[in-house]
Formats: C-alpha cells, structure tokens, sequence
C-alpha cells in the first residue's frame, strides 16, 4: 500500500528515526567549514544535541548564509565524492548552490517516486515531465524520480506547447509534471488548435514549484480532464520530494523521515501554536554531501491539525501562502498575490492569466490588476465589458479592503513565462506615474 513502509510507521518510531538521524547529521554538518565557524562562534557542541528536543541548541540558517558559503564551504565531504550540483531559479536575488552525493541522488529519487506512488502512478503509467531542466530541480530531480517507480518517462522540458501537445497524444502520457500557471496557458494552445485536452488519456498531474490556489487546481482539473495534486519542494532541501499530497487532496504530506520541520515566527522565530500560520523552517536529516540545518524557507504555511484520512503520520502542510517577501504593502494593507488569485479564478468570465502592477501616483501607492478575459467574454459591447469590469472591482475590493484598478485585456496579451509565473511588476521604485 505504501512506496516506503516509513510513511506507514507509528508517530513514536517516527520520532525516534528523527531523533537519530538529527544527531548523526549535527556530527556530519560540523564538518563543513560554515557549521564548523558557526557551531564555534555560537558555541554550539554538536555532541550536545541527542535528540529533537536540543533542535533549539542549533542556530537558523539563511539564505543568505547559503549565498556566503557559495559555491562549496557547506560542503562536509571532499568535492570529488560529489556528483550533482543544482541551483535555485533565483526569484529573489543571487543563486545558491546545493550538491549531492550519488547516495543523496538515490534518496532523493525514492522520495520523489514515493510522491508518485501516494497518488496512485505506477510503473506503467507514461509519464511527461514538462518542467525546465538544467538547473532547476523540477527538471532531474521529477525524472530520476519517475524512473525509479519505473514509469516511460518522457524529458519534455519547458515550453514549446505544440510539441508538448503532441508528445501527449502520440506517447498516450497518463501523468505530467507541469508548473500550474504554465498549464492554464497550455489550455489556450489546445483551444486555438481546436483540440480538448479531455480527449488525451491524462489521469494525473503534479503541479507545484510556484503558489497557486484551491481554485487554480481546479481550473486544471477541470481542462484537463485528470486529479491534480500539490508538490512543494524547494532546491536547498533537494527540490521536489519534500511535501506532497495524497488522494485527499487536503494539504502536503512532509516526509518527515528526510526533513525535520518547523513552523516560527517569522519575526520573533518562536515556535507558533499549532494550526497557525508561519515560516516552515526545515532540516535535511538524510543528505550526507550537504546538510542545511533549520533552514529558514520564506514561505507560509501552518501544520494541518488532526490524523490524514490516508493513514500517513507525517504531518500535513497547508498549500503555501505565499512567501514572506512577496507579501505586497499598499497604503498600510498587506496583500499576498494569491488572495487577488482565489478572487480572479473563481470568476468564469477571467481567463488564464493576471498581473499585479504596483505604481506611484505622486506620493500614493496604486494596485493595477491586468485581467485576461476568455475570447468568448471579451465582446464588442462596452457596456458588458463594463459590467465585468466593476464586479471584478468589487470582488477585489471586498478581499483586499482597498479598491485596485481593473484593466481587461484579451486572452493570451499578457506576459506568459515558461518558468514560474511572474505574478507582480512593482514599479514603485522607477519614478513611473
Ligand atoms: P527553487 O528552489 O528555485 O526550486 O524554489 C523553491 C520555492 O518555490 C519554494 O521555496 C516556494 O517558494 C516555491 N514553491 C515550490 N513548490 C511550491 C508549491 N507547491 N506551492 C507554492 N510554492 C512553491
Ligand atoms: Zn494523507
């Protein structure tokens, strides 16, 4: 029934497996010269850390510590017992490097197909992983995963859409790894061929590696004919394979065997009540080349109270909020990107694609929402544009408490990235308006 009998185990040996790994890998990352000078400067003694409840003895790492460790000083073993270097798509600021052993590849290979698994992929299944390659932990680190279970599995890479199509339909692909705001384009390529994705033989699709919402899966389960299910990775713990949900599709499943996680303040870094939101905090405890302890992720998320119907122990986390730095101000609100989402996409008449646009008029700050409105909507009539126009407004307004400015646009006129969707133009620093 399960990929790994450790997603079946009880909470108290799950523990106990946490408690003995956490220990072996505080030894392991003293190694390196960046814990080795922090363990020092802070003095922390590794051998002082036993079990989970010494997590608080060890310090929070950053991204910016990756950034000045960069490329190799949190590396614990010699670089030639490496194999693999990956780096994150930098959204925000400079890249960071994370390398693995070959037996860090395997594990990170079983985690993934272990996600595969949970959702019910199996060896037969053709799969297409149309996320980019290279670097990007979406590309290899889905594949090797899908390999492992054993699937046909077809390296698509990002882009090019009517190849993808045809890839589809010629391999009869079951399963595909797509970046959600890349799937809703992929609607529009299939309606302008005058093909309905329904007619493929898709059963299943992973969708993760940038935020989306409750109402965006939907809108791909509905296109596509298939179950659509949320993967949360991120490169400094591997990438994909970190949490994933299972057939109730009510949040992420942690592999809490692999990663030890946390949920702080992300301004005081205390422990938050359980079920509220914050800061996941995680620590790889099976990476042998490159150990990150407690490593601070950005995003936001909360602990799902209560057992998993599907009988896995490891906690569940809610879908990400967003992370803590794109959280937008404007005239002293606080706006995540994903609330104007939830709001757009669950409107029928709105297309596949938005864009926030943050701008100064004199000294006020002003939220722009472009929308694109399906061809079927987008009428000649002004005054049912009009109509559109002001309850989009109004919807917006009733979820941010401030009135953005609504502009609609035709379908497929806004900037479509092949990698994770640009959600936000902020403007405000270029002496526009
Ligand atoms: P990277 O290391 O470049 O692959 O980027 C990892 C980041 O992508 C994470 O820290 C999240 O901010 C974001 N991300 C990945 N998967 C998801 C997901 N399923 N939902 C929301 N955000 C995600
Ligand atoms: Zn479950």
């Amino acid at each position: 029934m399960y990929f790994d009998p450790v997603e079946g185990l009880d909470r108290q040996s799950l523990e106990e497996i946490q408690s003995e790994r956490l220990r072996d890998i505080v030894r392991q990352a003293a190694c390196s010269p960046f814990y080795s000078r922090v363990f020092q400067e802070q003095g922390v003694d590794p051998l002082d850390v036993r079990g989970l409840s010494d997590l608080a003895l060890l310090p929070l790492t950053s991204k910016e510590d990756l950034r000045a460790s960069y490329p190799d000083k949190m590396l614990c073993r010699p670089i030639s017992e490496m194999v693999r270097l990956h780096a994150s798509s930098g959204t925000t600021g400079a890249a960071t490097v994370v390398f693995h052993t070959a037996k860090d590849l395997r594990t990170w290979a079983d985690l993934v197909a272990r996600c595969f698994y949970m959702v019910g992929v199996r060896p037969h299944d053709v799969f297409q992983n149309m996320s980019g390659y290279g670097l990007f932990t979406g590309g290899l680190g889905i594949h090797y995963g899908a390999e492992r279970l054993g699937c046909l599995t077809i390296p698509a890479g990002a882009g090019n859409s009517k190849r993808q199509i045809k890839l589809l339909q010629d391999f009869q692909v079951t399963t595909i790894h797509i970046i959600p705001s890349y799937a809703l384009h992929l609607a529009t390529v299939f309606e302008g061929l005058g093909l309905d994705p329904r007619d493929l033989f898709l059963k299943t699709a992973l969708i993760g590696a940038e935020p989306h919402t409750e109402e965006v899966r939907r809108r791909i389960e509905g296109i596509y004919g298939l179950k659509a299910y949320n993967s949360y990775g991120l490169s400094e713990m591997n990438g994909p394979g970190v949490a994933f949900e299972c057939p109730e599709q009510h949040g992420m499943h942690l592999w809490e065997d692999a990663f030890l996680p946390e949920i702080v303040d992300p301004a005081t870094l205390q422990p938050m009540a359980e079920g509220q939101v914050g800061e996941l905090v995680l620590t790889t405890l099976t990476r042998e080349g490159m150990p990150i302890l407690r490593y601070r992720t950005r995003d936001l998320t909360r602990f799902l109270p209560g057992p998993c119907p599907c009988g896995r122990v490891h906690r569940r986390i809610d879908r990400i909020l967003g992370r803590s730095d794109d959280m937008i101000i404007i005239k002293g609100v606080n706006i995540f990107p994903m609330q104007v989402e939830r709001v757009l996409m669950g409107i029928p008449e709105v297309g596949q694609n938005y864009l926030i646009i943050l701008e100064r008029k004199g000294f006020l700050d002003q939220i722009k929402v472009k929308v694109e409105v399906k061809s079927e909507f987008f009428v000649e009539d002004m005054r049912v544009l009009k109509g559109l126009q002001d309850r989009i407004t109004g919807l917006l307004r009733d979820e941010l408490l401030i009135t953005p400015k609504v502009e609609l646009v035709e379908a497929k006129s806004l900037p479509q990235s092949e990698g994770k969707a640009q959600r936000v133009m902020d403007l405000r620093g270029e002496g526009h308006g």
